[in-house]
């Protein structure tokens, strides 16, 4: 018998309350299993005071996403993996507190509208859109702890586990967090929601907005894809076109599954199938650094119904990727299962084909997506870390080529971006050089395009979906 027939089903919640020492937090068999396998990345932060009423706390709260909209995000990117959609998921590395400002919501959403619009004309297929927002707040490190002039602190985990600074006070880890997580989660979710139902995402305007784009000679290049576009657009006006219907744009957010303390916490049963559902975010990710197959991120989100991803980096074996099909997608399901990969501009080429054979032979459909940043991060002359460019077009073009040659589905894009106008990453066509990191390099985390190298890339994608 499951939680859900021992359980009396509120019939006006989506959700069923199962947990009765935890209200609202899931009781499903093995939900909690991955509290006896190996677990890395984690704040060792089960004895602090405050962390059971945390957990509690958050298990009560009400979930960010439903299950209905999760669902149907697993049919676009089914879709998307047959070649009858296109994946575009982008936003910061590490979201913060701070920055999760209406205005950096809305110039993040806005760009991300911008990029799909390229890619929908180019591809002549619909873009899902995925922010890696609303949730993107826990950093995996390659170190527990950071030293500076002789001082060892705990490493920062990002903003849901201990600050940035570089202090024993902030780099404390405190479960509260989680909650000052949950609720800007929330916020942002909020406004993302009001902006892609309210007007904000009329295709007119957002056709409008890559004037200013064009208006750089810089971005010279691109005029003739540019006004391709915009005529389209005026096309469809004349057409008489139901532009009411245009206002409005599905959007979904995603992160990376790393603080397990939080999405199981978050984690509920549907109350129409009785499944467990992750409901911190519609689309979770395991990061390169937490995909063993006998640990414990890939067995908890074994078992909640999200689509999920994982980051697949230059060493992965064949033997991996069909170790993970077994585990995350033993039914075959289209649309569950999504392989990100990292590998490297100099390295995409050799490593990602025999990938991609592996999991062709297992009868698997996952969606392959090309992540050109974390293989390519350097450190610059002036001790920035940061990614060229040029780098991450390669691995762009790369991605293409494997799957062109394999006879495969390239289908989407990961990236970190945001839509302020930051010197994080170098080149583009209206070059940022080292000197500009001094002032405009934001990032806590790793260096992400900047609005106008954002929709370069957009462009540059388009071309190769164009072909
Ligand atoms: C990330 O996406 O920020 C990240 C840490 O990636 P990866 O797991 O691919 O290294
Ligand atoms: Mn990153």
């Amino acid at each position: 018998m499951n939680a859900e027939q021992s359980t009396p089903r509120p019939q006006s919640s989506p959700y069923v309350s199962a947990g009765l020492s935890q209200p609202g937090a899931a009781v499903y068999p093995g939900l909690d299993e991955w509290r006896s396998l190996p677990v890395r990345q984690q704040p060792h932060w089960a004895e602090h005071p405050s962390h059971a009423e945390v957990v509690r706390e958050l298990s009560a709260l009400p979930p960010l996403v439903f299950a209905g909209e999760v669902d149907i995000l697993r049919e676009r990117l089914a879709s998307a993996a047959r070649g009858e959609a296109f994946l575009l998921q982008g936003g910061d590395c590490a979201e913060t507190f701070a920055g999760s400002t209406a205005d950096a919501i809305s110039a993040k959403v806005r760009t991300l509208l911008q990029m799909a619009v390229v890619l929908t004309y180019a591809a002549s297929v619909p873009v899902v859109k995925v922010g890696r927002m609303a949730g993107q707040f826990a950093k995996p490190r390659s170190s527990d702890t950071e030293t500076r002039e002789g001082v060892t602190l705990p490493a920062f985990r990002g903003e849901i586990v201990n600050g940035f600074p570089f202090t024993p006070e902030d780099r404390e880890p405190d479960p509260a967090r989680m909650l000052k997580a949950y609720h800007t989660s929330a916020s942002t979710l909020n406004l993302v929601r009001a902006f892609t139902t309210g007007g904000f995402a009329d295709l007119r305007a957002v056709s409008q907005w890559n004037r200013g784009f064009m208006s750089n000679p810089a971005h010279a290049r691109y005029e003739s894809m540019a006004a391709q576009i915009e005529r389209a657009v005026d096309f469809m006006g004349v057409c008489g076109t139901d532009f009411e219907a245009l206002k409005r744009v599905e959007f979904f957010a995603s992160h990376e599954a790393l603080l397990l303390d939080y999405e199981r916490a978050l984690t509920r049963l549907d109350s129409r199938t009785s499944l467990p559902y992750a409901t911190s975010g519609h689309f979770l990710w395991i990061g390169e650094r937490t995909r063993e197959i006998d640990g414990a991120h890939v067995d908890f989100l074994s078992r909640v119904r999200n689509p999920i991803g994982v980051k697949l980096g230059p060493t992965t074996t064949a033997a991996e990727v069909t170790d993970l099909i077994e585990k995350l997608d033993p039914e075959r399901e289209p649309g569950r299962l999504t392989f990100i990969s990292r590998m490297g501009a100099g390295k995409i080429r050799e490593n990602l084909p025999r990938l991609i054979e592996a999991a062709r032979s297992t009868g698997s459909t996952p969606l392959w997506i090309t992540d050109p940043m974390h293989g390519n991060t350097v450190t610059s002359e002036n001790g920035y870390k940061t990614r060229r460019f040029n780098d991450v077009v390669d691995e762009v073009v790369g991605f293409f080529e494997v799957h062109e040659a394999l006879g495969t589905v390239p289908g989407g894009l990961h990236v970190e971006m945001t839509g302020d106008d930051v010197a994080e990453c170098l080149g583009g066509a209206d070059p940022i050089d080292e000197a500009a990191f001094e002032g405009r390099y934001e990032s806590l985390c790793d260096p992400r395009l900047n609005h106008k190298q954002s929709l370069e890339l957009a462009f540059l994608v388009a071309e190769q979906l164009a072909k």
